[in-house]
């Protein structure tokens, strides 16, 4: 008794919501301006406590959207979980506005900024604690912004869903290939309907990992919540590629509908609503102006109509990954799509601070096809340049 009176002379601000927790550790701070639980299309904002100087009682506002219409499955959209990894932020705007209420049966739950601090300054990680979010699972209620949110996250959406997809990009440092990542399941049945639903997104490729025994991604949260969780790479560098908008835009649909959803959205809305743009136009440009300059192979083997079969490649070695040893530019020797062997050269990292230095080589340790790529030339020893992977096993 002594101890929580002077907890309470001491922090009584933290001291009243501990006791308006009834002490409660897992109760989230977090506030749900909308009631996920009603039926209709609603949008508002989790308001997520911050007291700081310019504002005493001041909230983060992340939006979020719910659309409900009698029972079905329960489906969260999530983007925005890194800041810098717009492809996913700008489609589930999309689908936020397209979706009407009778379109479905079940329920979308739209978080198109999840780390809406990070979202909103553009970076991969909060600027107000640092925190990445995807390795923040199950998070903390009286930890930081971003463990804060990824505890509402896995308490109280990822709870109630059947399924979760979690779309990011290679951000600001990499770019991949558009490719659908799935953990594989123990239980072999579960695998192959997960499977199934990968294909259905019609992505070019798919990474299958390993149980990796780390507890602290999106798809932990789901795999602790009996929630399907498929991860989307869709592209990044930084940027937008219409192509691979497009892409996500249909493996949306498509998803939807194979989830049971049954979404009467058509696949090109809100993407290209230019008449003079033809959807093969569309595709050549982003191919020869866009970020896929250098990733022809990629989208040209993809079927236009997204009808193209998905490869499916594993990543589960530390020789997937080539990273750089030495600072200063770096000068890749192959692209994405490109198939590489153990020892090929992967790259040059030169240092002009003395120009007279030979610049490092570096090898890949591996064999495979290369998915995504490093951007910014600049480099410090640890960065990641190249993850490859090799066949699935069937
Ligand atoms: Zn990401």
């Amino acid at each position: 008794m002594l101890l929580l009176e002077k907890l309470n002379r001491r922090f009584p601000e933290q001291f009243s919501r501990i006791q308006n927790s009834n002490m409660s550790t897992n109760q989230s701070p977090v506030f749900c301006e909308i009631d996920l639980d009603a039926e209709g299309k609603h949008h508002g904002y989790l308001r997520l406590p911050h007291s700081v100087h310019r504002s005493a009682y001041g909230w983060i506002p992340i939006p979020i959207t719910s659309i409900k219409n009698g029972e079905g499955p329960v489906v969260l959209l999530m983007a925005g979980n890194h800041g810098d990894e717009y492809e996913g932020q700008i489609a589930l705007c999309s689908l936020s506005k397209e979706i009407a209420q009778q379109d479905i049966n079940g329920q979308i739950i739209l978080l198109p900024m999840a780390n809406f601090p990070a979202a909103k300054a553009g970076m991969r990680t909060s600027p107000l604690d640092d925190g990445n979010l995807n390795r923040s699972f199950p998070g903390n209620p009286m930890g930081t912004p971003t463990q804060i949110i990824a505890h509402f996250i896995e308490s109280e959406l990822v709870k109630r869903a059947d399924y979760l997809l979690d779309i990011h990009s290679g951000g600001s440092s990499l770019l991949y290939i558009p490719s659908a990542l799935l953990t594989i399941d123990s239980d072999p049945s579960q695998h192959q309907a997960n499977l199934a639903l990968v294909r259905s997104i019609g992505f070019p490729q798919a990474l299958l990992f390993e149980q990796s025994g780390m507890e602290y991604y999106s798809s932990s949260a789901a795999h602790r919540n009996d929630c399907v969780a498929i991860t989307l790479e869709v592209a990044g560098g930084g940027s937008i590629d219409q192509a691979a908008l497009k892409l996500l835009h249909r493996g949306l649909s498509r998803y939807l509908t194979h989830i049971g959803i049954n979404i009467a959205l058509s696949e090109d809305e809100g993407l290209d609503k230019d008449p003079t743009h033809t959807e093969e136009s569309t595709i050549k440009s982003a191919i020869t102006t866009g970020t896929f300059t250098h990733t022809p192979n990629a989208i040209e083997n993809q079927d236009i109509e997204g009808n193209g079969e998905t490869e499916f490649l594993s990543i589960s070695t530390e020789a997937s990954y080539c990273y750089a040893y030495g600072s200063g530019l770096f000068e890749p020797l192959v692209d994405l799509g490109d198939q590489v062997v153990e020892g090929q050269p992967a790259g040059f990292i030169h240092d002009p601070e003395t120009p007279w230095k030979e610049p490092d080589q570096l090898y890949f340790r591996g064999e495979g096809k290369v998915v995504a790529r490093r951007v910014p030339a600049r480099v410090e020893r640890g960065d990641c340049l190249f993850e490859i992977a090799g066949k699935a096993a069937s």
